[in-house]
């Protein structure tokens, strides 16, 4: 399905089309893994799906399973790559503007490497 909201030129899928650079951490046919350009932990990886969708919302009702599988493949392969399973982490998406969300293409911060206090202050 083509998403006639989603806003072509955020960093996101510039990223992805390659006309923007990202340390890119692990990838797949529908996945893509960078690290934060501002990171808030030792360990701070953007899950992306390749496609194009704006938020979590969007990507639930519109991905097909492949896509959302992808997502934990993501997660997997960050977890084990940095060797954080056996202290934790947390993985947070933003949604719209209560949430926060500064960029529109979802995106799932996965934050690690340290305790990282309790999620709301
Ligand atoms: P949001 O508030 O939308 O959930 O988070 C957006 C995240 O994207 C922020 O943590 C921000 O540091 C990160 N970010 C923004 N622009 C870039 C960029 O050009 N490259 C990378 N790697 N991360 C970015």
């Amino acid at each position: 399905m083509i998403n006639k909201s989603y806003d072509d030129n955020n960093i996101f899928a510039k990223i992805i089309r390659k006309e923007a650079k990202a340390e890119v951490v692990f990838e797949n046919q529908h996945v893509l893994c960078f690290n934060d350009i501002f990171p808030k932990a030792p360990v701070h990886v953007l899950i992306i799906p390749k496609a194009k969708f704006k938020d979590i919302l969007d990507f639930s009702k519109n991905a097909s399973t492949d896509q959302k599988n992808a997502i934990y493949v993501g997660i997997e392969n960050i977890i084990t790559k940095f060797n954080i399973n056996s202290n934790g982490c947390r993985i947070i998406t933003n949604h719209g503007k209560n949430g926060r969300q500064e960029v529109p293409h979802l995106h799932f911060h996965l934050l690690g490497g340290r305790d990282l206090g309790s999620m709301l202050t």
